[in-house]
């Protein structure tokens, strides 16, 4: 019997294949980070064993008990989730990438928090999770205060600022918000801010993501299956109930 995971994850590089096809965009331009919140460590072990190294967690305690997981040695870790201050311990020493970093509290501890290895310092890359529908009930910075923070992010040890990230609103066409975030992106870059990463595109949007710049897909029901509790429209969560 195929396995489902490896068939799914042929299916989604496919069509990541056909949208940076379409787009213009050259192969290898994006990368996918599988979604792997709320399912158990074996479906994760045969991402990794099928050549997915890319794996994205958003509740703090899960991901540091599947980074600790010997089974999945091996794994770059993406935080994607929003993050309480007072968890960023978790999450520091084990991400390479947290997505949705929204205010310069949470940016200091994460710096702190990272630790060294025997190489040295460490940092930790992060990408300002920015409210580009304006929500109110949402978290992120909103769109006029995102390159702000992000000068004010080069002033923090230990973080390396890596790009933007956003969740357009639910049930609205996602396009004109992508594009939103790729022209603040572009915005930046121009200022010399180090811009190069636009985390955006979900199972349902990735190829539209895509389409308009996306370096990072988050996907995760199209790889893993539906999840038992499915995301709310706000998946950005409030810090106590994480989207999940
Ligand atoms: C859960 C989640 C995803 C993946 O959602 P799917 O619809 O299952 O692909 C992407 N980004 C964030 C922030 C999430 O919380």
């Amino acid at each position: 019997m195929p396995d489902p995971i490896l068939e799914n994850l042929r299916a989604v590089h496919a069509r990541i294949a056909d949208a940076c096809r379409a787009a213009g965009r050259p192969d290898g331009s994006v990368t996918l980070v599988a979604v792997s919140k709320t399912k158990p460590v074996a479906d994760l072990a045969a991402a990794l064993a099928a050549g997915q190294v890319d794996l994205g967690e958003n509740y703090a305690q899960e991901l540091r008990d599947k980074a600790d997981d010997p089974a999945l040695r091996g794994v770059t870790w993406h935080f994607i989730g929003a993050l309480q201050t007072n968890k960023a311990k978790l999450v520091a020493p084990r991400a390479t990438l947290v997505h949705d970093v929204d205010r310069m509290e949470l940016a200091f501890e994460l710096g702190r928090r990272v630790g060294a290895t025997h190489a040295g310092p460490r940092t930790i890359g992060v990408l300002i999770g920015v409210n580009i529908g304006e929500e109110p009930q949402k978290s992120g910075v909103l769109p006029k205060d995102a390159l702000a923070l992000a000068a004010d992010f080069a002033l923090v040890p230990g973080v390396r600022l890596r790009g933007l990230m956003c969740i357009p609103p639910a049930d609205a066409d996602p396009r004109p918000h992508f594009e939103r975030l790729r022209e603040l992106r572009d915005d930046g870059r121009a200022r010399g801010l180090p811009l190069d990463e636009l985390s955006m595109g979900m199972s349902h949007d990735y190829d539209v993501a895509i389409a308009c710049g996306a370096t990072l897909v988050r996907v995760g029901s199209a790889i893993f299956g539906a999840r038992r509790r499915p995301v709310p429209a706000d998946a950005h969560g409030s810090p106590d109930d994480p989207g999940r």
